[in-house]
């Protein structure tokens, strides 16, 4: 595949990148790991004039903590993400989700960030960041603003991202205790994307306090479904409490159908990945009941 004509640009500074970006707009392209630009630009569904590559732009590449939680910088990898300890605790869904990221290969050059601001439905990390309550750090001439992982996405392959904005960080906040979280799908082969999966919690003192469950592969954007999670509040993480949940969303969840799987084949995983991602997640922090 050979791509269309297109000026590189290679800043090193962020700010350079940004007046970058500021000049250009919407006939530029952030380049990070171009695991999905590049293929996207070669079957030219995707023409940029200016592909603006943030891979030598210092001070993006930090996985940080901080009391409030766990920052992931714009050039961190995904297989940065998956060794990463500080993530392992501090924000477990992210570590989860790796193995089900493409292969090696995708993982050593694709960035987190990017999977974000790319916006797939069928990712992993978009539902991740919804079900975690992440916030996305956008910068662009104009200055810095926060967008919460609910705002963020906004349609296929739509973020809530300016043309002139660059994510230069995914911050995590800090799980609450007694959180137990997971990472389920279902996918033709593995490292294929997901025909549906889901990102979950659960947060349990005597019974559940708080829950998450986020899909991927099963609309537009990540879906939360939020009356589900109403359920399941003040349940004890029982089999029970879980099928019932598993119901609920077989009967709220739209998917839609192609190639690889039809609208009700997708409604039935989904009721039976929530059953096994909440057995997963109260197991992890000891509390299945
Ligand atoms: C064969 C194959 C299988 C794959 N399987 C999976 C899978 O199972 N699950 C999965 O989640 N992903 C999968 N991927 C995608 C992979 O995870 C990509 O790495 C990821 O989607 C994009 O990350 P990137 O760093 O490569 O971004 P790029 O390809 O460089 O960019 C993607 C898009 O995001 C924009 N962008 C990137 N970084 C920023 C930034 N910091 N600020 C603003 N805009 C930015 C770019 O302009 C572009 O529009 C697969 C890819 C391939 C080739």
């Amino acid at each position: 595949m050979k791509n269309p004509p297109f000026e590189y640009h290679q800043p090193d500074t962020l700010e350079d990148a940004i007046q970058l970006l500021a000049v250009y707009g919407d006939e530029a392209k952030v380049l990070a790991g171009g695991q999905s630009l590049l293929p996207l630009m070669g079957l030219r569904l995707v023409r940029p004039s200016h592909v603006i590559d943030i891979g030598r732009v210092a001070g993006l590449g930090a996985i940080s903590t901080e009391s409030s939680g766990v920052s992931v910088g714009a050039l961190v990898s995904h297989s940065m993400a998956e060794r990463s300890e500080k993530l392992r605790t501090n924000a477990p869904l992210v570590h989860q989700a790796m193995p089900y990221v493409g292969h090696r290969a995708i993982r050593n050059r694709g960035t987190v960030c990017g999977s974000v601001a790319h916006a797939d439905p069928a990712a992993e990390m978009p539902a991740v960041c919804r079900a975690a309550g992440a916030s996305m750090i956008a910068v662009s001439s104009r200055g810095e603003r926060a967008i919460e992982a609910d705002e963020f996405f906004v349609g296929y392959l739509q973020t809530a991202l300016d043309v002139d904005e660059i994510l230069t960080e995914i911050r995590f906040p800090a799980l609450a205790e007694g959180t137990g979280t997971a990472v389920v799908e279902v996918a033709r082969r593995h490292g294929d994307y997901a025909l549906v999966g889901l990102a979950c919690s659960l947060t349990v003192e005597s019974t559940i306090t708080a829950a998450a469950l986020s899909f991927f592969g099963a609309g537009s954007t990540p879906i939360r479904l939020g009356e589900v999670e109403q359920l399941l509040i003040g349940e004890e993480p029982n089999e029970a409490a879980f099928t019932t949940a598993a119901a609920a969303v077989r009967s709220s969840i739209e998917p839609s159908a192609d190639v690889h799987g039809s609208a009700n084949y997708r409604r039935y995983l989904a009721g039976v990945l929530t059953q096994r991602g909440l057995t997963q997640a109260a197991s992890t922090v000891g509390v299945l009941a």
